[in-house]
């Protein structure tokens, strides 16, 4: 039983959705069963036919650890209806068999995550789905890339690694005029930062591995928007058994109770950083949607609370001495991923990039001097030491 459903973002990170048990646990306890009793039959159809919600068996996502943590990510993000799942690409997948049927075609807009995009170019074709990739700079393409059989646009904002902002609100538009759905990555910005439903989105997607577990310690994924959108999806997920665990559901629903007061020092420590990057002389480029004169400036302050905690910057350097630049950071961590306390680098060449060739990756704008930083929750000014001291190596 919820206690609080209304109230501010920080209540609601802390109270949604949360239940206490009959030994008055504080909040929802972890239930790792797989199946629930009922005390008759009459009482199990109730459940299996919909009459009452309840618990069931835990693939189906009738479990309460997973029906407490699903009610809390609704709330966050603004929609009706979450569905969790063992990772980000098990939601994608979910989402875009549900909506990409055979024979259908999907837009995509901006870089993308390097899973989805294997996703979309080398598994979703055996299954009779193909994408039509453009870049940021084509929007202005998308009616004319719009077929008959499109049905759906998927974008991230701001993107990966460059930190693009799209105008979602107007894209919705967009998708509305065209008749197809547009569904939105949401994990780099967070629900404390931007509601794409909100906007007009017609489904939101996380990576919660990312901001929403916010500690590196889980994989999970969710989809989140009105009822009669995301109920069609739960068929998928449970008969491709791709539910998420009890006791990642019970790990990630802590993780949120803090979501906002992590996100919002990393908006801050993420802003403070960013501007000492855009003033080093050894730097060429930053690309942070928090900077005044950066390009998606002006569409992330209407549609963003805080700027995110991921930056992106090109080095004055060759390949080898950004290497060695990455290599002499002390409190960032060399590794893929983001989101977490812990303050982490990589060079998307390296790792979300890597194999792409060199003119896809000019074409892209991923320079071999590309640096990307995701903000952790460290003292800034102990980041902004680390990376001064390894910018005069
Ligand atoms: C990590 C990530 C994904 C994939 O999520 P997993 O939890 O690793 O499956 C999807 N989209 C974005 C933007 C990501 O960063």
């Amino acid at each position: 039983m919820p206690k609080i459903e209304q109230g501010g973002f920080s209540t609601r990170c802390v109270h949604a959705g949360e239940m206490m048990d009959a030994q008055g646990a504080i909040h929802t306890p972890l239930y790792n069963h797989s199946t629930f009793g009922f005390p008759s039959t009459a009482a199990l159809l109730d459940v299996v036919e919909g009459r009452k919600s309840g618990n069931l068996y835990t693939r189906y996502g009738l479990n309460p650890t997973l029906r407490s943590l699903e009610e809390k990510l609704a709330s966050l993000e603004g929609g009706e209806r979450t569905l969790a799942f063992s990772s980000g690409m098990a939601a994608e997948t979910a989402t875009f068999m549900t909506y990409a049927p055979a024979g259908s075609h999907i837009l995509c807009l901006g870089d993308v995550y390097g899973g989805t995009i294997e996703l979309l170019e080398k598994i979703l074709p055996d299954a009779g789905v193909e994408t039509t990739f453009l870049l940021g700079s084509e929007q202005e393409q998308l009616k004319s890339a719009c077929r008959e059989n499109t049905r759906l646009l998927f974008l991230e904002t701001p993107t990966n690694p460059n930190m693009e902002v799209f105008d979602i609100a107007k894209l919705a538009q967009v998708c509305r005029s065209l008749n197809i759905l547009l569904v939105v990555d949401n994990t780099f910005a967070s629900p404390y930062n931007q509601l794409p439903l909100s906007l007009g989105a017609d489904l939101v997607i996380h990576s919660a591995t990312k901001y929403l577990g916010g500690h590196s310690d889980l994989t999970g994924g969710v989809v989140i928007g009105p009822k009669d959108k995301v109920e069609p999806i739960w068929l998928r997920r449970k008969a491709l058994g791709q539910v998420m665990a009890p006791d990642v559901a019970f790990l990630l629903l802590r993780s949120l109770r803090t979501l906002a007061v992590r996100v919002e020092k990393q908006n801050q420590s993420a802003l403070a950083v960013a501007q000492f990057l855009s003033r080093h002389p050894r730097i060429r480029k930053t690309n942070y949607p928090g900077l005044s004169d950066f390009p998606g400036h002006e569409i992330a302050k209407k549609q963003m609370r805080g700027f995110g905690g991921m930056i992106s910057f090109e080095v004055k350097a060759s390949k080898e001495a950004t290497i060695a630049f990455v290599d002499a950071l002390k409190v960032f961590s060399i590794a893929p991923s983001l989101g977490g306390v812990e303050s982490l680098v990589t060079m998307p060449i390296t790792t979300t990039h890597y194999g792409l060739p060199a003119e896809e990756r000019n074409r892209r704008g991923i320079s071999d001097s590309l640096v990307r930083i995701s903000i952790g929750l460290e003292d800034t000014g102990d980041l902004i030491a680390d990376l001064e001291q390894a910018l005069e190596k």
